[in-house]
């Protein structure tokens, strides 16, 4: 790999990346209380009435229909991505982070002795900028991967960034087939020749040796609140707010509901967040992963078991109280790794998670911005660049807040032999990149 590196992955990509800085949501911040218009939204009025006919909803109900309602969700008919958009994330800010990604997989495809196929999968692939550049680098090193049958598989609700998926992604002398009734509603062939198909849902992914990716995806997932009290566990409910017209507010639930279930039994904080749909979903890729091998990665921000309040909201690069307007901006909560990695255990392996600048650097972004700051004679080419590693690299922006955790058949780091159909049987490497440092020459 560290050859491939220094050589290069081909010619400086054209694409413009956002300028910087822009605000990405992995920042803290405390929901409510904070002074804002509060417009009427459709997404109001809808909520409104949804707590009059039937009471209070939880916070992972209230997340739900604000981002993906299938009429009004936030996420289902617009581009919230970029500097026009809400928020900014690592991909759309610099091209190596999609490079070194594209790395990883190839990295973990060869150590497990370079299957005769795989599909490569993406929850949540916003403008579909990450996978276009994992697919830059498998082209480029397409003599590695020759003879290999890769095909591309898209988990996303929205409608509209399917679209610019599309537009990213495909060949647009091969017309899109569209089904919106199927479970695989759109298909097509990237630039590159390669089948790619979408989806709303994982179950609906065909099962087989696959790379799973999910970038800032899980952070999106409803999550239920709990407060202590002297009561016990009170889980938090979204209502109307009987002192003003067309406002939401907070209240606790008067007794215990069933989501407590997801507390343990020795839970020290007096705040926590639960994500269900994200154990189903690490439940589902555990079982994917131990049945035909591949790997998982999941990058985001996120804690591991110890922080309380994270939920919040993201409007035109700011910070957004999460009840105001709601349907207008985005909604978040940190991942707590720590449920991730017990709902995977017993199935699969867990490495991470481990900070974003550590992972990078193990991965040879140093070696990779040199050999494109070496290429590019342009200032405010090298300028983007160099903005990009700092807001991707630095402790104090993204470098200390997203983390990378992995999902791994167990036999892959026990050196066993796994892949049945493999071209070569070598037993699998005990090193995983990114999460060891790797000796770059
Ligand atoms: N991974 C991209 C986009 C992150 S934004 C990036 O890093 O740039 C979250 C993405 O998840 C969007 O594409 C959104 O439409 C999608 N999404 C949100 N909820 C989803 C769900 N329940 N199932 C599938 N996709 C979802």
């Amino acid at each position: 790999m560290s050859v491939l590196l220094r050589s290069g992955l081909g010619p400086l990509c054209a694409v413009a990346r956002a300028a910087i800085p822009f605000i990405w949501r992995g920042k803290y911040f405390s929901s409510g209380n904070e002074p804002a218009e509060n417009p009427v939204t459709p997404m109001l009025r809808h909520l409104m009435y949804k707590i009059k006919s039937t009471g209070p909803i939880t916070v992972a109900e209230y997340m739900k229909e604000v981002l993906t309602n299938p009429a009004k969700g936030y996420y289902v008919y617009r581009d919230m991505l970029g500097e026009k958009g809400d928020f900014i994330t690592s991909p759309e800010i610099s091209q190596i982070f999609g490079e070194l990604l594209g790395i990883w997989f190839i990295s973990e495809w060869m150590a497990t002795g370079k299957s005769t196929a795989f599909q490569l999968v993406e929850l949540g692939p916003g403008r579909g900028t990450l996978v276009g550049d994992i697919l830059r680098v498998f082209t480029q090193l397409g003599s590695v991967l020759k003879n290999c049958d890769i095909s591309v598989h898209l988990v996303e609700v929205s409608q509209k960034l399917s679209e610019i998926q599309a537009l990213t992604l495909t060949e647009e002398k091969v017309p899109l087939e569209r089904n919106a009734g199927s479970p695989v509603y759109m298909k097509g062939v990237t630039k590159s020749g390669i089948p790619i198909s979408w989806y709303r849902d994982l179950h609906d992914v065909p099962k087989g040796y696959s790379f799973y990716l999910a970038h800032e995806f899980f952070d999106v997932l409803p999550v239920h609140k709990f407060q202590k009290t002297p009561q016990g566990w009170r889980e938090v409910f979204v209502d109307i707010d009987p002192q003003v017209s067309d406002k939401l507010r907070f209240v606790l639930a008067p007794s215990a509901t069933p989501a407590e279930a997801f507390i343990q039994h020795d839970e020290t904080r007096d705040h926590v967040e639960v994500c269900p749909d994200a154990g189903v979903i690490i439940e589902e890729l555990s079982q994917r992963i131990a049945l035909t091998g591949g790997a998982a990665l999941v990058a985001d921000y996120g804690h591991d078991g110890t922080k309380t309040d994270t939920f919040r909201g993201f409007c035109d690069h700011k910070l957004h109280d999460v009840l105001i307007a709601p349907g207008t901006a985005d909604l978040t909560a940190d991942v707590d790794f720590s449920y991730l990695r017990r709902m995977a255990q017993g199935k699969v392996a867990s490495l991470g998670p481990i900070k974003q600048h550590t992972f990078l650097k193990n991965m040879g972004i140093d070696v990779r911005l040199k050999v494109l700051l070496d290429k590019s004679n342009e200032p405010s080419v090298r300028q983007q660049l160099l903005q990009g590693y700092d807001m991707l690299m630095n402790p104090k922006k993204m470098g200390e807040r997203f983390n990378f955790f992995a999902l791994l058949p167990h036999q892959r780091l026990q050196g066993g032999s796994y892949q049945r159909n493999a071209r070569q049987s070598k037993p699998f490497a005990s090193v995983v990149a990114g999460f060891s440092e790797l000796a770059w020459q």
